[in-house]
């Protein structure tokens, strides 16, 4: 069986302890390779290495540094289907998706940053008849970056590439869950010719290799991406080491209908934000809101739909939807269906695990779930699933609306649906939401802020927000003469 390998010093390596984990493939239930079980000892030998290179990765220029990330977001250009393929392996997801989305997605990240770097200017603020400042932003160090299993290259890449762009060396833990691309990344740096010990990919469980991330003292600052108690536990141990931290974390988030809107757009989109990638993306809109004049229209087109989705293997071009990432992760989505209905909801369409024919019968399939019929309080509508479970709920004014859509814990996203444009002003600006799409979902500017308030985290990602958190500042006063 294949046994993948700890990216550490630009070597491919087996764990200190040469001890390993299965990995499954959601699709079949069966274990297909192997992924190292690295403790501290494995992130301590990444962070020594990382120590050696930085000295020189941040003395280049970010022209330079960029040149190099660039020939990463090639190789992984030119290896796309292949990336694609194991994305969709390992973590369950159609390989239409993966090609579509997934491995784009990385390939943009490496190469937004390596140009970006090169526009990042210092700030410098002039007092008049005393003096300026000039504020230089240099590279943190050694940085840490975690991440989760749902998107598992476009992510692990999203952290990646500013902290690299910035000049900090990088020790990153992929989700133990979803290693594999991962691994592929290392290959291609190696290829691309980064520098030995510039990023450093350490596989293993969060609650070993992650936690020695997290607590290793010459590791600076850590961007974590992944859910709120996890996130909670790095923030009471990191933040007394005085790391910086960047935390992206769960979410609830609202996808809310107005009776004017455009009705076809909406549903074609509303089914996208409900169920891609079996609706385990951190931005999936799982508690619908819909204006009462057309909750049954709604209602009835939506479940019409829902109902023949194609869930299928991945490797089937025409999946609509592929396995859940795990057993586990399947199990507890399957109880929040058990939950909903204890909690008096009505399941319309799903809710049943999908049994498909052999090789792929032990896969994690489960049906897009719609429920209504619930109080928007209730466990079920305040908890994340990450799942293919969405709960809808009629409403019939804009304050109850945003009543409900802002009494969960979370704020990550939202999105707003009518031809109204004060009101989807009014609304948008109301909402307690890191970010709010109207009448569209998922659309990205890799140069705009990205993250959650409240239980979504704490701090931004994307274009400048990444690149100010992978730097210090420092301003230097110089009076006038
Ligand atoms: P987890 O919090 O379980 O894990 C995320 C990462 O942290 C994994 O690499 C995990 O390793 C690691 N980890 C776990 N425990 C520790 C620890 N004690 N110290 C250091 N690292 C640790 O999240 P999931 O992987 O289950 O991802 C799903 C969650 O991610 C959802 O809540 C989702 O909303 C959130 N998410 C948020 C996004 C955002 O941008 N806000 C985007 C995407 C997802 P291991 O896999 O080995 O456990």
């Amino acid at each position: 069986m294949e046994k993948l390998r700890n990216y550490i010093d630009g070597q491919l390596i087996a764990p200190k302890a040469s001890k390993y984990i299965d990995n499954y493939e959601p699709a079949t239930g069966k274990v297909y390779s192997l992924i190292p079980d690295s403790d501290e000892t494995d992130i301590e030998l990444a962070v020594q290495a990382a120590e050696r290179a930085f000295p020189k990765w941040a003395g280049l220029s970010g022209e330079a540094r960029g040149k190099i990330m660039q020939k990463v977001a090639d190789g992984i250009e030119a290896r796309m289907q292949e990336f694609a393929e194991a994305e969709a392996k390992d973590n369950g997801k159609p390989v239409s998706l993966a090609s579509h989305v997934d491995i784009p997605r990385a390939v943009s990240n490496f190469s937004f940053f390596a140009t970006a770097i090169r526009h990042f200017a210092n700030e410098s603020h002039y007092m008049e008849g005393v003096g300026f400042n000039y504020t230089t932003r240099k590279p943190i160090g050694i940085v840490g970056c975690i991440s989760p299993w749902n998107l598992p290259l476009y992510l692990f890449s999203w952290k990646i590439a500013p902290a690299l762009a910035a000049g900090n060396c990088v020790v990153a833990k992929p989700s133990e869950i979803t290693p594999y691309t991962a691994y592929l990344l290392s290959e291609v740096c190696i290829e691309a010719g980064m520098p030995a010990g510039v990023l450093n990919i350490v596989h293993g469980l969060g609650t070993s290799a992650g936690d020695a991330i997290v607590k290793h003292k010459k590791i600076k600052a850590i961007s974590f991406t992944g859910g709120t108690k996890t996130g909670e536990y790095i923030a009471r141990t990191a933040a007394p080491m005085f790391k910086k931290l960047s935390l992206e974390l769960g979410g609830k988030n609202p996808n809310i209908i107005f009776a004017d809107c455009d009705f076809d757009d909406m549903l074609k989109t509303t089914i996208r934000s409900s169920f891609a990638n079996q609706g385990q993306i951190c931005l999936c809109g799982s508690r619908i809101f819909i204006e009462r004049p057309i909750y049954e229209k709604f209602k009835e087109a939506f479940v019409a739909k829902i109902s023949k989705t194609n869930v299928s293997f991945p490797q089937d071009p025409n999946a609509q939807m592929g396995a859940v990432v795990s057993k586990p992760h399947m199990e507890k989505v399957l109880s929040y269906v058990e939950l909903a209905k204890e909690e008096g909801g009505t399941i319309l369409t799903g809710g049943k695990q999908i049994h498909l024919p052999a090789p792929h019968d032990q896969g994690y399939y489960l049906e897009p779930t719609i429920i209504e019929g619930l109080a928007y309080d209730c466990r079920t509508n305040q908890e994340e699933i990450f799942g293919p479970v969405v709960t809808i709920t009629p409403f019939d004014t804009e304050e109850e609306v945003l009543m409900m859509a802002n009494s969960t814990s979370y704020g990550l996203s939202a999105t707003v649906w009518t031809q109204h444009l004060s009101r989807a002003h009014r609304v948008a600006d109301r909402l307690d939401a890191g970010l709010v799409w109207i009448n569209d979902w998922l659309v990205r500017d890799l140069r705009t802020a990205f993250g959650g308030v409240k239980a979504s985290g704490v701090g931004r990602e994307g274009g400048w927000e990444a690149l100010r958190f992978f730097t210090e500042p420092k301003n230097i006063f110089v009076k006038n003469g």
